[in-house]
């Protein structure tokens, strides 16, 4: 299965609008957003990220050159707005599920959680967890050990299966793979 293209959105200008936040002006490069999205600002020396409370497809705005893209309006209330220059990128922040539990992890400063145990994962594990829900490989090798235990899939949060060398999502085709399994069974057990 093909992931949804990811959401992608190429800051023009930011500003603070009074009791809401701040608001971006800018294109969308890649996929679509909708109000509650959370979205994540990947700047030259910031990560950040905020929900979407507002997005306004065809704002008045004034002074872009005749033949530049659409304009789009975001409202990210959590992003300041002096934190945001022109040329930045706002991209989605897809869910990434616990492959012990199945529970949603979060981001916190730079550290993954469960959100239901608490238990933090190594920094490759984050960000390999982050990796296999948006860019998962096209095959995983096979594995002679018989890796045992309860596996959830990090993209939807499914019970995951285990057969022939691969431990499996019957949701979406992903499987984790093994520098996966060897770092969660060694380095991470789960309360
Ligand atoms: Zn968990
Ligand atoms: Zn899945």
């Amino acid at each position: 299965m093909a992931p949804a293209t990811r959401f992608r959105f190429r800051v023009e200008s930011s500003f603070s609008v009074s009791g809401r936040g701040t608001a971006v002006i800018g294109t969308i490069v890649a996929g679509t957003v909708r109000v509650g999205d959370r979205l994540r600002l990947i700047g030259p020396d910031v990560v950040l990220t905020s929900p979407c409370v507002h997005v306004d497809a065809a704002p008045r705005v004034t002074g872009r050159a005749p033949d530049s893209p659409p304009a789009v309006a975001l409202v990210v209330p959590d992003f300041d707005a002096g934190a945001i220059a022109e040329g930045d990128e706002l991209a989605s922040v897809e869910p990434v599920f616990c492959p012990r539990c199945g529970a949603v992890t979060e981001l916190r400063e730079d550290t993954r959680y469960c959100t239901r145990t608490g238990m933090d994962f190594s920094k490759v594990v984050g960000d390999e967890l982050v990796r296999l829900v948006t860019d998962p490989p096209a095959s995983v090798d096979r594995s002679d050990i018989k890796w045992g235990g309860r596996w959830n899939c990090p993209a939807d949060g499914t019970r995951m299966s285990e057969a022939d060398g691969r431990v499996t999502c019957g949701g979406c085709g992903r499987c984790l793979t093994r520098s996966l399994m060897y770092q969660l069974i060694e380095l991470h057990v789960h309360r």
